[in-house]
């Protein structure tokens, strides 16, 4: 047995502890389980498996092969699908395989644009799906700012994609599936949602499952779904074998099996009546911590909330940039993100909103009463910034953080 490396232990025992006492409101973060996070780290690591379940290029597979069926199995069940694929690495990568298995470089995609809340993957021209496709975007309406479907639709006739994408890393509203697959159907295009920030959502039974109308469904598995870090991919099955070979050996090689078991036991725990319950009091927690929010002087953007997220704007409302909002927050023990809103003039490194979400500090035990209460903190710390104010509520986050405590075991174990 060797021991973890003096240096790396310190920063991890650092990191727990950090996690331990913040509030952690990055809405594509969760807290996931000793049983995902023992498979994540466990010998699992050291299997090659090139291939897929019964069809491998590396001998000994039988038991990873297991693992692997169940997810697959699992997955389909949950989210009604006829195909799934666990091996993306990432969720990146899973849009990159879905990509290559439909399309040829250069062909039309429409999705969202990055400051209505949009992902990298989906088009930015800085990333490999820019350069590679020839991408056209949609946007949100500038009143309501929620997606206006008659400037999608008029952006695909115009263009007759191939492809287009509906899902989004920063839209607190529910998306309407059933009106993109209509608009997909009037030019022939095939749709794909990239569910990754509700994928919880939608196995625990509290959103719609966009597997009802679309063809190709991809996802992070560590966001809401609360498993191992990495991507899934479910679809039709008439074109689960493109996919496949898209994933393996277009995009990947080995599959990380260790991340694999990790997704699958997160499937296993989806599947199970807490967790429905969990997926509940995320979107709960959600619209009490909007209308907090709202009561409190903050602007929303598109007036509310739907899941598990909320976005802000705190540059027209408090005259402070995303950047700073972000900075603000952190130094009273609050994680946040600083992000672009709908038509942003400032830059995506300044921005002039900030994104929250309500996953982890679900998982940790928060209830509507907790997020009320971080609400006037958020509030408060942002109107006034004197150091006095920010020291007080710095208190008040710590106490709450040690109302709910995660991974104490984990503390003790790091400890010697
Ligand atoms: N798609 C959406 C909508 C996302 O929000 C994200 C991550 O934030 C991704 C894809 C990419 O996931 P990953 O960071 O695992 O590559």
């Amino acid at each position: 047995m060797s021991t973890i490396n003096k240096n790396i232990l310190e920063s991890l025992r650092k990191e727990l502890k950090r996690q331990q006492e913040h509030i952690e409101l990055i809405a594509s973060e969760n807290y996931v389980s000793d049983a995902v996070l023992q498979l994540s780290g466990s010998i699992l690591t050291n299997k090659y498996a090139e291939g897929y379940p019964d069809k491998r290029y590396y001998g000994g597979c039988e038991f990873v092969d297991q693992i692997e069926k169940q997810g697959i199995e699992l997955a389909k069940k949950i989210f009604n699908a006829e195909h799934a694929n666990l091996q993306p690495h990432s969720g990146s990568q899973a849009n990159e395989a879905v990509y290559r298995a439909l399309l040829k470089n250069g062909d039309k995609i429409v999705s969202m644009s990055l400051d209505a809340g949009g992902h990298l993957t989906h088009g930015y021209p800085i990333n490999f799906s820019g350069n590679n496709y020839d991408f056209k975007f949609y946007g949100v309406n500038k009143e309501t700012e929620e997606i206006d479907f008659d400037e999608v639709r008029k952006v695909v006739l115009e263009h007759q994609p191939k492809l287009i994408v509906a899902g989004a890393s920063a839209y607190s509203r529910i998306i309407d599936f059933k009106k993109f697959k209509e608009i997909a159907d009037e030019v022939g295009a095939l749709l794909m949602v990239d569910m990754a920030h509700i994928a919880g959502l939608v196995a625990g039974g509290v959103h719609p499952n966009p597997m009802e109308y679309a063809d190709v469904v991809t996802t992070t598995t560590h966001k809401t779904l609360r498993g191992a870090r990495g991507g899934m991919i479910l679809s039709k099955a008439e074109i689960g074998k493109k996919i496949d070979s898209a994933v393996f050996p277009g995009t990947q090689g080995g599959p990380l099996e260790n991340q694999i078991a990790g997704k699958v036991q997160a499937l296993y725990e989806a599947d199970t009546s807490e967790f429905k319950a969990y997926a509940k009091q995320v979107v709960e927690n959600s619209k009490a911590f909007a209308a907090a929010l709202a009561d409190n002087g903050m602007r929303l953007i598109a007036n509310g909330s739907d899941n598990h997220l909320i976005n802000l704007d705190v540059k027209n409302t408090l005259n402070v940039t995303g950047k700073d909002a972000e900075k603000i927050l952190e130094s009273i023990g609050i994680v946040s993100n600083k992000n672009m809103i709908p038509f942003d003039t400032e830059k995506p490194f300044v921005t002039s909103g900030i994104r929250v979400g309500t996953a982890a500090m679900t998982t940790r035990g928060f209830k509507e009463k907790e997020f009320i209460e971080v609400a006037r903190i958020i509030a408060s710390a942002l109107k006034d910034q004197s150091q006095s104010n920010l020291d007080k509520l710095a208190k008040e986050v710590a106490s709450l953080c040690k109302s709910f405590p995660i991974y104490e075991h984990l503390s003790e174990h790091l400890s010697y």
